[in-house]
């Protein structure tokens, strides 16, 4: 089985992986038989949010991978002279995890997202991974109570692979309260990712993403994200905070 080596940043666990380190990680999850292993991203926002809640940061800490999908995170490990992080942002892993399941025969769901968004992002895996097999799909509207509907239908279209695009928090409490109901292989939670690729969102163009201001594209895009990013000023003080006390 291969390992990736676990850091933490700011007390939280992060891994030190890069995309290929994290393919072949899940890979050889999914040979070894082992089920239900959840692949998470970490960025400052979930940092800052693990902090102020135990039970989610104790679930989160128990995930087969956690990649570094923020540049804050990164940063913040560079600052405070920690081991390098390399960033692994989750919609390009889900496109690798994609292309590996493709490759290997594994199945997978998409779960999450408005109709449209779900819809689009199958159609999109289809087009660009004709061998790909979409055990199923089911958007991420439905109504209190009818969880147990949504596992049923993952549970009868048995994935290797379940992408789980709810936003954050809403996907990692979702997984932690059902996860041990699914009959699935790996778990990766992709907040937003069905919207890019099933073409209703636009990601940041390659040069914004190079100069590494992602978050600010998607802001300016989104002006209700402010109050969620409001976390990264925090975080950005704590990481300071911490710099200055270990001088
Ligand atoms: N979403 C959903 N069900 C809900 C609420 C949200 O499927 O009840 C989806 C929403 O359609 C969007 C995603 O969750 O596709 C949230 O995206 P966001 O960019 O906020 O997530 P992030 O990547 O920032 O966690």
């Amino acid at each position: 089985m291969s390992r990736v080596e676990r850091t933490s940043v700011l007390g939280v666990p992060v891994d030190r992986v890069d995309f290929d380190g994290a393919v072949a990680h899940v890979e050889a999850l999914l040979d070894s038989g082992m089920k239900r292993q959840c692949v998470l991203a970490m960025n400052p926002e979930k940092v800052m949010r693990l902090k102020g809640d135990p039970a989610l940061f104790e679930f989160v800490s128990g995930a087969a991978l956690l990649i570094p999908d923020g540049y804050g995170v990164v940063l913040a490990a560079k600052i405070l002279g920690l081991p390098s992080l390399t960033l692994v942002t989750g919609v390009d892993l889900m496109v690798r995890l994609a292309r590996l399941a493709e490759s290997r025969g594994f199945g997978v769901f998409l779960f999450g997202g408005t109709e449209e968004a779900n819809r689009g992002a199958a159609e999109s895996l289809a087009r660009t991974m004709p061998a790909l097999k979409i055990s199923g799909r089911r958007n991420g509207y439905f109504d209190q109570g009818k969880e147990h509907e949504v596992v049923a239908l993952i549970n009868q279209c048995r994935p290797d692979m379940l992408f789980v695009a709810l936003g954050s928090p809403r996907q990692e409490a979702w997984m932690r309260r059902f996860l041990p109901q699914l009959d699935v292989g790996i778990c990766q939670g992709v907040g937003g990712t069905f919207d890019v690729l099933g073409g209703v969102a636009r990601r940041a163009p390659k040069a914004v993403q190079r100069l590494r201001l992602e978050w600010l594209y998607r802001l300016l895009a989104d002006p209700s994200r402010a109050k969620r990013q409001a976390a990264l000023p925090r975080f950005a003080a704590e990481v300071l905070r911490e710099r200055l006390r270990t001088l």
